[in-house]
């Protein structure tokens, strides 16, 4: 059995490209060129040089000394924090930049939540010099100001979603209303593992070489390609796409996904999308969902922006039905203390995402030479006020 998406994009029951009918065209293309682009080797040379030089790939794969000590376990850090913009999510809007370039598109849309796909769009457009419009909801333009003046130094026009609840759900609607306005010259980033296909399986091919630089990586640390366990939280899930891609299919490599519970689990305020969702469609791919009994979306909480995500990836509502994969929810306030707990025990400032996963520790034990790697997702530079107003600082 594969963990894979098949053909058609599915992944078991989950995935598909759920579109209306204008933005078939669109899809379709990308559909038909994206794995034969993928595997020119000019394409590879360019990704790989681009992630080298201009990311700062490898990141360092770190031995947690202290962290290991006090949870009795080998834990290793994937550094993911110290990719060029603070996190992973350049490594998917470099392979999608040069994706639109190879497809002949000269214009870019992405849309953004709490903006930091948005930053990482605005920043490979810059870098090829190709025009981005990122939608954002008016809302989200208010809370995040920071990134929207990030975007606006790199270049990027952010235009306001002003219609419903004025945030990620409405940036979203605008984009696509774009895209299928502009079919031939615009190429739509999607910032994670979802979307209809081939976006979820094409994100994770992207974000996979998180996990081959890992193989590599403990091979020279351990003599072993596999970890026993490998921990990464998930909000839309390329971060953990990419650190899982390569064990997938290997039984051995135990994979732990870690969702936001946010106030708790059934507070009413939480972003546990496996535990909480019911099948559904979002964003154009079947998967599990956050919804009222009739169908529509609920508002997700977490203290964590890039967590607050109202559906999971189609990959990752597969591994958690099949049970491959091991689900943990884990509130604000074990996110925040695991977040502090790692400044002082590894001098690491972690980004409030990457937090959940540390928080595991405390309460999943393992065994003493078990050899855990967590994907340590972003830095924690962008959540500093966050952090400060939690602790009183
Ligand atoms: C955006 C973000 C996430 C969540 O997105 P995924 O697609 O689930 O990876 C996690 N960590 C950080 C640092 C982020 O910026």
């Amino acid at each position: 059995m594969s963990y894979h998406a098949d053909e058609r994009g599915y992944y078991g029951e989950f995935g598909g490209a759920f579109i209306p009918e204008m933005l078939y065209p669109n899809c379709e293309e990308l559909r038909q060129n994206y794995l034969q682009i993928m595997a020119e080797p000019s394409f590879q040379e360019e990704f790989h040089q681009l992630l080298k030089d201009y990311v700062g790939r490898p990141t360092p794969l770190y031995f947690a000394e202290r962290l290991s000590k006090k949870y009795n376990a080998k834990i290793y850090l994937k550094r993911e924090d110290l990719c060029h913009t603070g996190a992973h999510k350049v490594n998917n809007t470099i392979g999608q930049i040069l994706m639109a370039k190879r497809l002949g598109k000269h214009r870019i849309i992405a849309e953004t939540g709490a903006g930091q796909h948005g930053v990482a769009t605005a920043t490979v457009c810059a870098l090829m010099g190709i025009e981005c419009v990122v939608y954002m909801g008016e809302i989200d333009i208010a809370r995040q100001a920071p990134n929207v003046a990030r975007m606006k130094m790199l270049g990027a026009e952010v235009r306001p979603a002003t219609s419903g609840s004025k945030t990620l759900k409405d940036a979203t609607n605008e984009a696509i209303r774009d895209w299928i306005n502009n079919p031939v010259d615009t190429h739509y980033i999607i910032g994670s593992v979802v979307g209809p296909h081939p976006y979820p399986d094409m994100v994770a091919r992207f974000q996979s070489v998180i996990s081959e630089e890992i193989k590599s990586q403990l091979l020279e640390k351990e003599g072993r390609e596999n970890p026993d366990y490998v921990v990464a939280c998930v909000g839309g899930g390329s971060n953990a796409a990419g650190a899982f891609y390569h064990f997938l299919d290997t039984p051995e490599v135990g994979i732990i996904a870690v969702e936001a519970a946010g106030k708790g689990i059934h507070s009413g305020e939480s972003a546990a999308t496996s535990a909480l969702g019911k099948v559904g469609i979002i964003h154009g791919s079947k998967t599990l969902l956050m919804q009222t009994p009739d169908g529509q979306i609920t508002e997700p909480y977490s203290i964590s922006a890039g967590l607050d995500y109202p559906g999971v990836g189609p990959l990752h509502a597969h591994l958690y039905t099949s049970g491959r994969g091991e689900f943990i929810s884990i509130t604000d306030d074990e996110a925040m203390k695991a977040g502090l707990d790692l400044c002082k025990l590894e001098g690491i400032i972690p980004a409030i995402e990457s937090s959940h996963a540390l928080a595991i520790f405390k309460d999943r034990k393992f065994a003493e030479d078990d050899v855990v790697v967590v994907n340590l997702s972003g830095r924690g530079d962008k959540d500093l006020q966050n952090y400060i107003d939690y602790f009183k600082l």
